[in-house]
């Protein structure tokens, strides 16, 4: 971006808490202030939360940056602060989760049962010579051993990788490689789409390219015929035959948990590391803190998969630590039928529902007629990660999902934040739809122009936090120098200006006139037309609040006069028929309701209605491949789509629709 980012999306309509929610928050907006007389005591505070095996001597060691350590000295057990705490305050009885798998089956696992699997997978891993420090990989479906698996590691210091379970040999193998992975946790399959799917076929491929790996632990799910090798072990014949006692033994604040490569939207996966202390600190209490959770009470489901930063943070981690009930589901949203998602919450009587935008804009494409079929009246708070959440959509969420009282939390982070960052608070929060809202207590965040000076209200520019923050990736595994280089060498002290170190976070954002956060997409998604910066989520927000649309993308592509012209990709809403004149009436309307939103400046040069969007496996839009698309280009890497013949669709859609 060589200038600001233009401010073009005007929201005023404003959503405070339901009256009862506010009275009886967990947070209240006094620990804004707390946090901002005292930033390091609010955190110290929150670390009380968690039992300690040892104090910290210091709650923050910055005196190396962009190296932090944080409860510099203290020593605690992650699982331990997960399960067996719980079970200790006689809570053994009650749910931890609720697995429902695909095709109907279903599990019930307490805190007692889970604190079992966990002891028995443990001392399991370490019969197989897995010792603090190793590294493990895990590559399974949404099922339970899932978190087992993850817990355990944390129980004996391995350093967990999870892959998520629909990737390639290629991107296991590579990633297996990258930590040297001494041991694989697997299954046999996973049920997807209402078909058993195949995982330990793609782990022994990518097995034999690398020359890390021992042992091979395979978990039976579907029931599949599998090859077997020598280094293979069943589960039930191992873990579920171990010892049921273990004793968690403490580890050092700063001891490695986990490695997450992020989904590579952009370039080569990172690995991002996280470690002990400082992650499970702000895990804990984002989780308690933004979603108002009640654990005596609440029944919590976060719909992403353990393969993601918000499946390790929102699932596992945050949850746990905090005793709470939650769901977790094995499959897709449309299996057997499209209210699936709906038919869960109302069996298990979800009460805080969190989710990703895409999942909200296809339900909007299915219609409100389905969800309406549901007994929703459980639900209380409602979340959205991932992407930004364009207005309307949260309207959507708001009116159908939440029949217009739970206060929706849209919540800005990343893999390598490691826990929510930037959100509105549920009982404090008047919510604008579509609004990160404010960082939360004792986090600092800032939008600067590309001096590093902050924008004042009005102005958009980069997202940067100013502060360290105790879940703060630590490094990128095995590379201090890409580390530095991709964080922190943008702004501030480590791109050898004055002051503070200033990290980077690659998102583009403006600040309202009252000061709040607007998300505005990726840095190299911002367009440049006719000298300005437009931010194509502004313009798909705008595209997304008419009637007869779903879903948007937009890119910028080459163009002789402007520099970068605006293209749209629109899905229609599922009730929209454009079949009479192949959309063109519809597509005149779409240019003429941007040009009105966002102001002439924003008018998509051409527009296209196409039946799918190109999505990452996490479920982002991939808009490099329009911008291909657009320019007319041969596509580039395609193998981190979720599905490849959406790109056939797209152009075959073209051709009819223009
Ligand atoms: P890669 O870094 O490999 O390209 P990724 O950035 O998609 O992959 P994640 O760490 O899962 O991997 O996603 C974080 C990014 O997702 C953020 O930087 C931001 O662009 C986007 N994001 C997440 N939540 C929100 C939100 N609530 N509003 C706006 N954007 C969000
Ligand atoms: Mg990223």
């Amino acid at each position: 971006m060589s200038e600001t980012l233009a401010n073009l999306l005007n929201e005023t309509r404003e959503f405070p808490p339901p009256d009862g929610l506010a009275a009886d928050a967990n947070v209240k907006a006094d620990a804004y202030r707390e946090a901002d007389a005292d930033r390091l005591g609010f955190w110290a505070e929150q670390a009380r939360r968690l039992d300690w095996a040892r104090d910290w001597d210091q709650v923050l060691d910055w005196s190396n940056p962009p190296f932090a350590k944080w409860f510099v000295g203290g020593q605690l057990n992650v699982a331990y602060n997960c399960v067996d705490r719980h079970v200790a305050a006689g809570l053994g009885d009650r749910v931890a989760i609720h697995w429902e798998g695909e095709p109907g089956d279903s599990r019930t696992i307490t805190y007692a049962d889970l604190l079992k699997l966990t002891s028995q997978a443990a001392n399991a891993l370490t019969d197989l010579g897995v010792v603090a420090g190793d590294r493990v990989a895990i590559y399974l479906p949404m099922i339970p051993e899932a978190a087992v698996a993850m817990l355990a590691c944390a129980r004996i210091g391995a350093t967990h990788s999870v892959v998520f379970g629909g990737f390639s040999a290629d991107a296991l193998s590579s990633r297996i490689a990258d930590a040297s992975a001494k041991v694989v946790i697997t299954a046999d399959g996973g049920y997807r789409r209402g078909k058993p799917t195949d995982l330990k076929s793609t782990v022994d491929e990518a097995v034999s390219r690398t020359d890390s790996v021992e042992h091979v632990l395979v978990v039976r799910r579907t029931g599949g015929e599998v090859a077997w090798t020598d280094k293979d072990h069943w589960w039930h014949e191992t873990v579920e035959t171990a010892a049921t006692e273990h004793t968690a033994q403490p580890f050092d604040a700063e001891h490695p948990l986990f490695i997450l490569y992020t989904s590579g939207t952009t370039a080569k996966p990172k690995g991002i590391l996280h470690t002990t202390g400082g992650y499970l600190t702000q895990t804990s209490y984002t989780t308690w803190a933004t979603f108002d959770l009640k654990p005596e009470t609440d029944v919590y489901w976060c719909t992403a998969d353990i393969g993601w930063v918000t499946g390790h943070s929102y699932i596992v981690y945050g949850p746990l630590s905090n005793g709470a009930t939650q769901v977790m589901y094995e499959g897709t949203p449309d299996t057997p039928h499209k209210g699936r998602f709906w038919d869960i919450v109302d069996k298990y009587r979800v009460s805080i529902l969190y989710t990703a935008p895409t999942l909200i804009r296809t339900m909007m494409k299915w219609g409100e007629d389905i969800p309406a079929k549901y007994d929703l009246s459980s639900l209380r708070v409602l979340g959205s990660v991932g992407e930004p959440i364009n207005p309307e959509a949260w309207m959507w969420y708001r009116q159908f999902v939440g029949r217009g009282n739970c206060p929706v939390v849209d919540t800005w982070w990343q893999t390598e934040t490691g826990a929510t960052m930037i959100c509105p608070l549920p009982g404090v929060t008047a919510a604008k739809p579509g609004s990160a809202m404010s960082p939360l207590p004792g986090i600092s965040a800032d939008v600067v122009d590309d001096q590093g000076e902050p924008v004042p209200n009005g102005g958009g520019g980069f997202l940067v936090l100013r502060e360290p923050w105790p879940s703060m990736l630590r490094t990128i595994w095995g590379d201090d120098q890409r580390f530095i280089d991709t964080y922190w060498s943008r702004f501030g002290a480590g791109a050898g200006g004055s002051g503070d170190w200033v990290y980077f976070a690659g998102d583009g954002a403006k600040k309202d006139n009252d000061g709040h956060l607007w998300l505005l997409g990726r840095v190299d998604d911002v367009m440049l037309v006719s000298g300005h910066n437009i931010s194509t989520t502004e313009v798909e927000s705008a595209l997304v609040s008419h009637p007869s649309v779903a879903e948007a993308a937009v890119v910028g592509a080459t163009d002789p006069t402007t520099g970068q012209a605006i293209v749209a990709f629109t899905i229609p809403r599922g009730s929209v028929d454009t079949s009479a004149d192949g959309g063109e009436a519809l597509i005149a309307e779409l240019r003429d309701h941007v040009a009105k939103t966002l102001g002439p400046i924003a008018k998509p040069r051409q527009i296209m209605l196409v039946p799918e969007l190109p999505k990452t496996r996490s479920g982002k839009i991939m808009r490099r491949l329009l911008r291909d698309v657009a320019e007319n280009r041969s596509l580039g890497d395609v193998t981190t789509l979720q599905d490849s013949s959406v790109m056939d669709l797209i152009s075959s859609g073209m051709r009819s629709g223009k």
